[in-house]
């Protein structure tokens, strides 16, 4: 028998293979290479390439022009009128990301919901106001001065978590976007974009306010807005972690 964990990913390879031949059905390729085909180079500013799965950067590689981005733009066209996973039949607007694409601080969250749907832009809604008044009110910063993002770009139905192949279509897209923009410091907003970020099931309750890192970026976990409407007495919490983060972004030690 294998792990759960072997099974969900054997899951998630299968179904991502199953939709590469798709794609190259459509695209009239009906026949496979006999041998890999040379990939261009992936250009990356980090070790972020390192760590990236063989099913990843085959994803990318699909979109040569995705490995290639130097900027946010060139990701995002090359991105296209995505249609690599399911969550792509939902949507109104895939949610690419926010703000200056030289930030220092980037947040990450799950995915969007319904109110960043209609717009196209992540945190909007009732939780993103909430995120907008930590940025501005508690941390005297503007919205465009950081970059906000999600795990995944495409709003998934009810609001249900992400699954496992949705994550594998669109994780290469987040870590492209990390390399990038290269922050000095991330915080992982919620269980979901922490547990992704970290490849870790360990709870955001005793991951939360403690330093990690993202490939040697500093990683701060803490709780997801919309946990925080439902829990406000939590909201000091987020505040200690906030305030780490600000410590650090001034220069002192974390
Ligand atoms: N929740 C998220 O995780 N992301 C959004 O963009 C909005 C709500």
């Amino acid at each position: 028998m294998f792990p759960p964990s072997d099974v969900e990913e054997l899951a998630a390879l299968t179904s991502t293979l199953k939709r590469h031949l798709e794609r190259r059905q459509r695209a009239g390729l009906h026949f496979l290479p006999k041998a890999s085909p040379v990939l261009a180079q992936p250009v990356f500013r980090s070790e972020i390439a390192n760590v990236m799965t063989g099913v990843e950067l085959d994803m990318l590689a699909e979109t040569s022009a995705a490995i290639h981005a130097a900027s946010l733009d060139n990701l995002r066209s090359a991105i296209g009128d995505c249609q690599r996973c399911k969550l792509c039949a939902g949507r109104t607007n895939l949610v690419f990301g926010v703000g200056n694409p030289r930030a220092k601080l980037m947040f990450v969250g799950e995915g969007p919901g319904r109110d960043e749907d209609l717009k196209g832009e992540p945190f909007v809604g009732r939780a993103g106001q909430l995120l907008t008044d930590i940025i501005t009110k508690g941390m005297g910063l503007r919205r465009e001065d950081v970059y906000i993002c999600n795990v995944v770009k495409c709003r998934p139905p009810e609001n249900r978590n992400p699954e496992p192949d949705e994550v594998a279509a669109c994780e290469p897209f987040l870590k492209k976007q990390i390399d990038i923009v290269h922050p000095d410091v991330i915080v992982g907003l919620g269980k979901f974009a922490v547990q992704t970020l970290l490849n870790s099931k360990v709870p955001i309750s005793k991951l939360r306010g403690v330093w990690a890192s993202y490939h040697g970026i500093k990683l701060m976990p803490t709780f997801h807005p919309a946990y925080l409407l439902r829990n406000p007495a939590d909201k000091k919490l987020v505040w200690e972690d906030i305030k780490q983060v600000i410590r650090v972004m001034r220069g002192e030690s974390a």
